[in-house]
């Protein structure tokens, strides 16, 4: 057995111990509430755009896109000088504890958009869309459950803090292939039929989890695919493995070996296919791609174009 296969064999042991000491160790409502991130300018990441539909919710004008630019610096400091608090354009304990609002069933607004935001840096893969309805219940029942959380469906000052302090903040992110694979022009090419990109790889080319998140396996034309929905609200998925080094359900960081490239599913050769999408559309991951392989800023995953990367 190649050593790379006995040691991803051994990985999934591994794994399969850690979730069996997941549900035999402590319940999670005995560990602390997790601390309030702190957002600044140039941060990214699920958290800035919970934060902006929140601010959206009070009422300020700005893009939600994911990225703390100077546009969020300013509605911020409008936000916090109208409550009373420094306006230093930073979202710190204080300002958190005045942005979140009490939600619950049925309600309708930007406070939604940003729970179900919050929601799916943990894996609930929903919709956002500001109504909340019976995948909103679901996920929030499941989420105050697994924290011992009390008070219904109610997303209270505590809840919103479990939610927004845990789970990552979303926004690290690493190259998906080691950088020396292939050269930068294989990173700008367009994909056919539909936004994605095919990277031409021999079989057996160590692959990285793209940015932090929650797998799920993925097949049919796929093949040994691997899907991560990411903190940072987008969902990646990659195709054609030759194994898959974790199991679904895993939590994963960026730059965590997730798989091996191969040649299964619907495919004429070994490459790696990758695929971003942002509430189910897919979005062109070249721009990303190659701000990785550059080492420069990386664009949120929400500011990829959907359109202009296939022929
Ligand atoms: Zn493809």
């Amino acid at each position: 057995m190649p050593t790379r296969v006995r040691r991803a064999l051994t990985w999934l042991g591994a794994a399969a111990l850690a979730a069996v000491a997941v549900l035999v160790g402590p319940t999670a409502a005995q560990a602390a509430t997790p601390a309030w991130p702190t957002l600044g300018t140039g941060t990214s990441g699920a958290n800035v755009t919970s934060a902006q539909f929140l601010l959206r919710h009070h009422g300020r004008t700005l893009s939600v896109d994911g990225y703390y630019s100077s546009g969020t610096a300013s509605a911020v400091s409008s936000f916090q000088s109208a409550n009373g608090l420094t306006p230093d354009g930073v979202v710190g304990p204080l300002t958190w504890g005045k942005l979140v609002v009490t939600v619950d069933v049925g309600a309708n607004n930007n406070a939604v958009r940003a729970l179900q935001t919050a929601l799916n840096k943990y894996g609930y893969r929903l919709t956002v869309d500001g109504a909340w309805g019976t995948a909103t219940t679901n996920a929030v029942t499941s989420f105050k459950s697994s924290r011992g959380l009390t008070g219904g469906t109610t997303v209270g000052p505590t809840t919103w803090q479990w939610l927004i302090g845990g789970g990552g903040g979303g926004g690290n992110y690493s190259l998906i292939i080691g950088r020396s694979v292939l050269p930068r022009s294989e990173y700008d090419d367009p994909h056919h039929d539909y936004p994605a990109i095919d990277l031409p790889t021999w079989t057996g080319v160590t692959t990285y989890a793209i940015t932090s998140g929650t797998v799920i396996h993925v097949g049919g034309g796929c093949g040994y695919g691997i899907g991560i929905t990411g903190d940072d609200g987008a969902y990646y998925q990659y195709c054609h493995l030759s194994s898959r080094s974790v199991a679904s359900g895993t939590r994963v960081s960026a730059g965590q070996v997730i798989g091996y490239t191969g040649n299964t599913g619907n495919s004429t050769g070994p490459h790696l296919h990758l695929e971003i999408r942002v509430n189910g559309g897919n979005r062109c991951p070249q721009r990303m791609l190659l701000a990785l392989y550059d080492g420069g800023s990386v664009p949120a995953p929400s500011s990829l174009p959907t359109t202009g990367c296939t022929y």
